[in-house]
């Protein structure tokens, strides 16, 4: 079986302060930290032995997890898998780097997120530097907040051509077409984020080949659809994987909507859906032209909902 994991344990901690964040510098209790450490270890070891099976794992924790030991030794340990295919985290890029030389790179990747105000800029762009040079694939994000446009201009301008820079719109913000022009000449994809998809009743790979599991080993679709399917260690979630379509209204978020069959994100990131790496690189994109410009109404693709329609998930 061919199966992607969306893996989030209990941990909520990180040590950096985003105002557009709950949990910006939010503290784990030990028995907290311990339980995370726990839950991370006993699904690795599951993975580990799930040898009959091709797995994609994604890390999202609510905080940063690359602060913490035991992130990085299972990043590295599932990397190390022959049945993993890729194993990804999505950090702020505050840890070091030289654990990332154990691992196996052609199957460990990044996600990772500059946040302006909680690092200097100089700092972000050489952890960037490093990662380019060990040969680690990756991409840099940012929220599409004004007072981000020029950070985000100078990250573009400075990392090399063949990092991916994507663009998240920031939650609850109606984008202009001047404001969202700006941010899609740095992020050519910037049309699939600025709003919310139209998601109900519209066929989702999760509930058949991606799952979101937590620190107890509850599997759910994906980390928006509360419904459980069973539990990962009892085997009790396999007999549920069927095809399914989206009971929400609107998927607002790129970790759901990039595996909705009527969007052809897996073509634009393929061999990288989980890190966000699209297959081609930034200037293939622009050359495609920009999503935005082929209104989504017709076919298979949903019309994305008007900023008037805007539902907050
Ligand atoms: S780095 Fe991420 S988890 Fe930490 S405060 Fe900022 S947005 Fe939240
Ligand atoms: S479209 Fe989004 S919310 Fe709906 S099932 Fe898929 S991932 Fe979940």
């Amino acid at each position: 079986m061919d199966l992607t994991l969306l893996y989030r344990g209990p941990l909520e901690s990180c040590d950096y302060d985003c105002p557009y964040c709950p949990f910006a510098k939010r503290r784990d209790s030990p028995e907290r930290l311990r339980a995370d450490r726990a839950a991370l270890e006993r699904f690795t070891g599951w993975v580990a032995a799930q040898t009959g099976d091709e797995l994609s794992v994604l890390c999202t924790p609510w905080g940063e997890g690359l602060v913490r030991s035991w992130y990085r030794r299972a990043l590295v340990e599932l990397s190390r898998l022959p049945h993993v295919r890729r194993v990804a985290i999505q950090t702020n890029l505050s840890c070091r780097t030289d654990w990332l030389a154990a691992a196996d790179l052609d199957r460990l990747a990044l996600w990772c997120t500059y946040h302006p105000g909680q690092t200097p800029y100089d700092r972000f762009l050489a952890k960037c530097h490093q990662l380019t040079r060990m040969g680690v694939r990756y991409s840099v994000g940012i929220v599409g907040l004004p007072e981000h446009l020029e950070a985000a201009q100078r990250l573009r301008a400075e990392l090399p051509e063949r990092v991916y820079l994507w663009v998240n719109a920031a939650e609850g913000r109606s984008y202009a077409d001047p404001e969202a022009e700006r941010w899609t000449d740095l992020d050519p994809l910037f049309p699939y984020s600025r709003r919310p998809h139209r998601s109900a009743g519209l066929p989702c790979r999760t509930g058949e080949s991606v799952l979101s599991v937590d620190g107890a080993g509850t599997v759910r679709r994906c980390h928006f659809v509360r419904t459980e399917l069973g539990n990962l260690y009892d085997g009790s979630y396999r007999r549920a994987l069927a095809p399914r379509a989206c009971p929400l209204a609107v998927c607002d978020c790129h970790i759901g909507y990039v595996h909705l069959e009527t969007l052809p994100l897996y073509d634009v990131f393929a061999g990288g859906v989980l890190e966000r790496v699209p297959a081609a690189e930034v200037p293939a994109l622009r050359r495609a032209g920009s999503p935005g410009a082929t209104p989504r109404t017709t076919g298979p693709h949903a019309p994305p909902v008007t900023d008037s329609e805007r539902i907050e998930t």
